[in-house]
């Protein structure tokens, strides 16, 4: 087994088809693929862990993606699996499960709608967790499922003009993993958050005006800050700055330390989207 204390980051990226309002309108599919780690974008390169083109399948993804996290979480990792990149570029989709949310880095929760503004503490191991938050014992594929189906119900969503349901809150999907052996009686846990992160758009494009702008500064703020600490962690340097927001705070353990971390870099192929497309490519480069 590989060494406990090694925390392990991928970035892979993953382009959705266009759309059907995006081909009526006739743009261009502008992505190249080279190989499994490239694509480019206007002549210019960017390489990642694994590059998955619009053809692949859900069933193609978690095979090459989700599969080894799940099974470390069972051998006792931290897995985190992040969805990142601008309205409708598929990262609801990628993740299947849509808890908490944080929206203007106030932390509500998903299954008791009357705790609006949970705080973070820290446990006698100095482990960063939302105090009070709901927790379900689960003990089936099916109660994973209505835990979520209730969470997204709650979820926060404004309109904007970019997207009928344009997200604008992070949401957290926490499953904590406990095993007993009854014969050795030897513990083991794991984590795995799924964490679908707000739209990484501009405020230009959808023109926001008054909340929507708070929320759209904030939104860019807590990204920059994730950036920030998962670049500083790919350099292995000595200051993470995990407490520059409340996403980074709460996920400090399983971002550093014997964690299994990938960030999945959500894309439209389309020639509309193409700065958009440009700037969450980047991003994901500075993981690497
Ligand atoms: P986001 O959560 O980033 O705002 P969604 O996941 O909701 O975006 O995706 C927007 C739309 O595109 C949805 O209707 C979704 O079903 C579709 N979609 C996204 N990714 C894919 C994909 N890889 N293959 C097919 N349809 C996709
Ligand atoms: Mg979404």
């Amino acid at each position: 087994m590989a060494d406990p204390a090694e925390c392990t980051i991928k970035v892979v990226c993953r382009f959705r088809p266009l759309n059907s309002a995006e081909v009526a309108r006739g743009d261009q599919y502008i992505p190249k693929f080279k190989g499994e780690d490239c694509v480019v974008i206007a002549e210019k390169p960017y390489y990642f862990d694994r590059v998955f083109q619009s053809n692949t399948t859900q069933v193609q993804f978690y095979n090459a993606v989700a599969q080894k996290i799940v099974k470390d979480v069972l051998d006792g990792y931290n897995g985190t699996i992040f969805a990142y990149g601008q309205t409708s570029s598929g990262k609801t989709h990628t993740m299947e499960v849509s808890y908490f949310e944080i929206y203007l880095d106030k932390i509500k929760d998903l299954l008791d709608v009357s705790k609006t503004n949970l705080s973070v503490h820290e446990d006698k191991n100095r482990v960063p967790f939302v105090k009070g938050c709901t927790e379900r014992f689960v003990c089936s594929p099916d109660e994973v499922m209505d835990a979520i189906d209730e969470g997204k119900s709650n979820r926060h969503v404004a309109v904007t003009n970019m997207n009928e349901h344009s997200s604008r809150s992070h949401s957290i999907f926490l499953i904590n993993i406990k095993q007993e052996n009854s014969q050795t009686e030897q513990k083991l846990t794991g984590k795995l958050y799924l964490v679908d992160l707000a739209g990484s758009e501009k405020v230009g494009k959808t023109g926001a005006e008054g909340t929507v702008l708070d929320e759209a500064k904030m939104i860019n703020k807590s990204l920059s800050s994730l950036g920030n600490v998962i670049s500083a962690l790919a350099e292995g340097s000595t200051y993470v700055p995990y407490r520059d927001s409340k996403m980074t705070r709460i996920l400090q353990d399983s971002l550093g330390g014997n964690c299994r971390t990938t960030m999945v870099i959500c894309c439209s192929p389309s020639a509309f989207n193409d700065a958009e497309t440009r700037s969450t490519l980047l991003f994901g480069q500075r993981a690497k």
